[in-house]
């Protein structure tokens, strides 16, 4: 059957390098199979890596780098729902190759942009090539326009997003811009929307940045088509109405995500002093109620979300007197409070300013300052490497180092590089920095958490709590679950997390209110006119799982990659309910193979041939089985599998 709603069937593909503009027509089955932001994304940049992979060697360090050279693809893309009447449908994701781990990424923001995007009449966005100067793309309906952006180099992100609006002359046009951070390729730059929605985490902004791509801005005057619009807005009703009566939609509206803060500290596993302790003596200075009572000026919230969990804060006295940010959320908080010694949230505003003004993902950003500090007080690096000492809770190094970072000066030059970087010039700072696969771990202890731990050690773009969250599910129910209860949770939340990003939606209002899945898959159906029900988009979930997992194979990641980071194994657990608690290797190690059974993989995490062609991947089988053959074994893996596989293979996937 074919689509009769939800999507536009058009692709907007622009290629920075000679500024021509080409609209290719996208098929049902193409959209069906990949379906919207993640979706499409994975597809696209699997179509590039294929072929690359004929050109330059098959291993994430050269990935790395292609990630910053011009033909590197971008996708932009919102899903089948976005922009029209349902909770929190206006979600987008931007997929690439991530310059900080050299695998697959994606990112995905809310606000506005997305929906504009699909009104201007794309289903994405994809960009490639390199601009000879700094340029901002226009998209206006069917005009594209490649505008000088010279006069807006160095300049922060509500500088440039309100400087474009400006020069286009029209305050609605919705923008995505970077700061001087992606400018300076920053390996963990973002890309900020409206003032603070940002595609976050990999690095997209350094994607911009190696682009001379300021910034995006987007107009749009069409409908969007909807199959059967009666039933939409019933399956809508039904779902606002539901949102709206829950027990926990008034909190959330007050607090956002800022309530997780004491949920975490009295369940203890709030990362402190770089995941080191699970409880901050003094939370009640970083949380949810001091927010309100001191800081919150107001809320604001992406398309069609009653849950606004966006909170303006205002610093309205102290030294940081006057800074105004939309935030912070839970996670920058707890980065530049607990996890770095700091008990002052006007400080979390202003480091949640600055990152968002330049451009850095407030995660990796807090991340790697704290390990820092942890590496001199261990003696791990001197003062001569950082050029000054720096220790927990020295609050105007920790924002001169974000200064530095952004503009790659001194030592910010270093971290500016992730972990990947910084690791590979001081070895030791690996038992420091939190990460999986060189991605920072988010803001959630796995310590006490064997679900969590596995949920960041497999997730595919790095140690990122967005693809499964079953922390607190585990610390209320899961303690005493078997090793197969564990790992189903971990793989139903890998499957239905990412597909709120493939349907374009937010995922909190499931997540935080316990919005039945069933919605969605009304929704779906009553959009596109193509019955559907949950299971099968969370096969199609799945499909695009097996997908990204295909990239990162490929690429060299085994078995070895999939653990959660170290201190969860070595370091127990320093205080609170979870005091001395850490996750046993072995029984990690049986969660692992239980995992890459269920999911059809073999012992070193490859997607088996006949687990591809379940989902349809006929195409990507065959790349792996020429690329890595079907005598890949336990064996003939482990460290030196990148070797090995790139001196049989060389450049000839
Ligand atoms: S819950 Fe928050 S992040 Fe999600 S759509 Fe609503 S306002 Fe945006």
């Amino acid at each position: 059957m074919g689509l009769k709603g939800g999507y536009t069937k058009r692709l907007l593909d622009v290629d920075l390098s000679d500024e021509s503009v080409r609209v290719r027509e996208l098929s049902d089955d193409l959209l069906l199979k990949f379906i919207g932001g993640r979706g499409l994304g994975a597809k696209f940049v699997w179509d590039f890596f294929r072929e690359k992979i004929n050109r330059v060697p098959a291993r994430r360090e050269v990935f790395r780098e292609e990630a910053l050279k011009p033909d590197n693809i971008i996708l932009i893309a919102p899903g089948p729902l976005t922009g029209l009447y349902f909770p929190a449908a206006g979600k987008t994701s931007m997929s690439s190759i991530s310059p900080a781990t050299g695998i697959y990424a994606d990112s995905n923001f809310g606000g506005m942009f997305g929906v504009e995007l699909k009104q201007a009449g794309y289903d994405a966005l994809l960009i490639r090539g390199a601009a000879r100067r700094l340029k901002y793309i226009f998209v206006n309906d069917d005009e594209v326009r490649f505008i000088d952006a010279s006069s807006l180099r160095g300049k922060g992100c509500v500088e440039t997003e309100r400087a474009v609006k400006k020069d286009i002359g029209d305050e609605e046009v919705r923008v995505a811009c970077i700061g001087p951070a992606g400018e300076n390729k920053v390996r963990f730059a973002c890309v900020n929307s409206e003032w603070g929605r940002n595609a976050g985490r990999t690095g997209m902004g350094a994607v911009f940045g190696a682009k001379n791509l300021k910034a995006i801005a987007v107009r749009g005057s069409k409908d969007l088509a909807v199959h059967d619009i009666d039933r939409l807005l019933r399956v809508a009703e039904r779902a606002f109405e539901y949102l709206q009566n829950h027990f926990l939609f008034d909190l959330w509206q007050e607090q956002g995500l800022m309530s997780v803060v004491d949920y975490l500290n009295t369940v203890g596993v709030l990362p402190s002093f770089n995941f080191r302790a699970g409880v901050f003596r003094n939370a009640e200075r970083i949380n949810g109620e001091e927010m309100v009572r001191r800081f919150k000026i107001g809320n604001t919230s992406c398309f069609a979300c009653p849950m606004a969990c966006g909170n303006i804060c205002l610093v309205k006295e102290g030294r940081f007197r006057g800074t105004v940010v939309e935030g912070p959320e839970y996670e920058t908080t707890c980065m530049f409070s607990s996890n770095m010694g700091v008990d002052d949230f006007s400080f979390v505003v202003r480091a949640n300013y600055l990152c968002d003004e330049l451009g850095m993902d407030t995660i990796s950003t807090g991340n790697i300052i704290a390990a820092l500090i942890e590496a001199q007080e261990k003696s791990i690096i001197t003062e001569e490497d950082v050029g000054f000492s720096i220790k927990w809770g020295e609050k105007d190094k920790v924002l001169s180092l974000i200064e530095m970072i952004a503009r790659r000066r001194g030592i910010g030059d270093v971290l500016a590089e992730g972990s990947f970087g910084i690791i590979r010039k001081w070895k030791h700072m690996e038992s420091v920095i939190s990460h999986v696969k060189y991605l920072e771990q988010s803001a959630y202890d796995a310590h006490a958490s064997e679900c969590m731990a596995l949920a960041y050690g497999t997730c595919d773009i790095g140690a990122h709590h967005n693809r499964a969250w079953p922390i607190a599910k585990e610390l209320e129910v899961g303690q005493k679950w078997g090793i197969h209860e564990k790992v189903d949770i971990v793989l139903y939340h890998q499957a239905v997390r990412p597909l709120f990003d493939m349907l374009g939606v937010c995922r909190l209002p499931w997540i935080e209110l316990g919005l039945p899945e069933k919605y969605y898959a009304d929704a779906f159906s009553a959009t596109t006119g193509v019955e559907t029900s949950i299971e099968e988009l969370l096969f199609r979930s799945n499909a695009v799982y097996n997908l990204t997992r295909a990239v990162a194979v490929l690429l060299g990641i085994r078995k070895n990659d999939d653990y959660p980071p170290k201190k969860v194994f070595e370091e127990p657990l320093q205080n609170g309910p979870n005091a001395g608690k850490r996750i046993s290797k072995e029984r990690y190690e049986k969660m692992l193979l239980t995992y890459y059974e269920k999911r059809g993989w073999d012992e070193n995490g490859i997607p088996r041939k006949e687990t591809l062609e379940k989902f349809g991947l006929n195409d990507v089988a065959e790349v792996i089985e020429r690329c890595i053959g079907s005598s890949h074994s336990a064996e003939s893996c482990g460290e030196s599998c990148d070797k090995k596989q790139n001196a049989v293979h060389g450049n000839s996937c």
